[in-house]
């Protein structure tokens, strides 16, 4: 990812959906999500998305999970499609835990992977970083981010945390 993608007022979550760590729901090593942007038809999050972990084997595409109903007409005839999971701890297509996870004293911080850590990290070390001239999207990772995420008063701390969990 280039320098100027990094800046947390103009990057959002699903921007990291490509590849995402998560806690493997067998064996709880991590594990690999490959995924897809979440903005292109299903079909190709079909043909595109897999789970694979190389600790204990365990893969899956997502083409073989079942689908869901998400509604049913008015004739009684159930609708099948799949649900994306977005601004949450675990990726959006398994819905698996994703693997940085960060429970502090005043809630959880969470990344799909260590790039998407990274601008959380410089944001925690920075908020107001390069913020000037950018309108703040309502979507943008900053916005989507805890007050208690940038209060000064917790700088070192969160800092901490995210260097533990970085090496995990
Ligand atoms: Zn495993």
């Amino acid at each position: 990812m280039s320098k100027e993608c990094i800046n947390p007022y103009t990057v959002s979550n699903s921007d990291f959906t490509r590849h995402i760590d998560v806690i493997c729901p067998r064996c709880e090593k991590k594990a690999i999500v490959i995924g897809t942007s979440l903005y292109v038809p299903m079909v190709e999050h079909e043909e595109k998305v897999r789970f694979a972990c190389v600790s204990c084997g365990y893969a899956i595409k997502y083409a073989n999970t079942p689908k869901m109903i998400v509604y049913v007409n008015s004739r009684g005839k159930p609708k099948y499609s799949r649900m994306v999971y977005q601004n949450a701890p675990i990726d959006p297509f398994f819905g698996f835990s994703v693997w940085y996870k960060m429970e502090t004293n005043h809630g959880l911080l969470w990344a799909y992977n260590l790039a998407h850590l990274l601008v959380i990290e410089a944001y925690v070390a920075s908020p107001l970083r390069e913020r000037n001239e950018i309108e703040n999207k309502n979507s943008s990772l900053a916005s989507r981010l805890p007050k208690w995420v940038s209060a000064a008063k917790n700088r070192s701390y969160l800092l901490r945390l995210i260097a533990r969990v970085k090496l995990s």
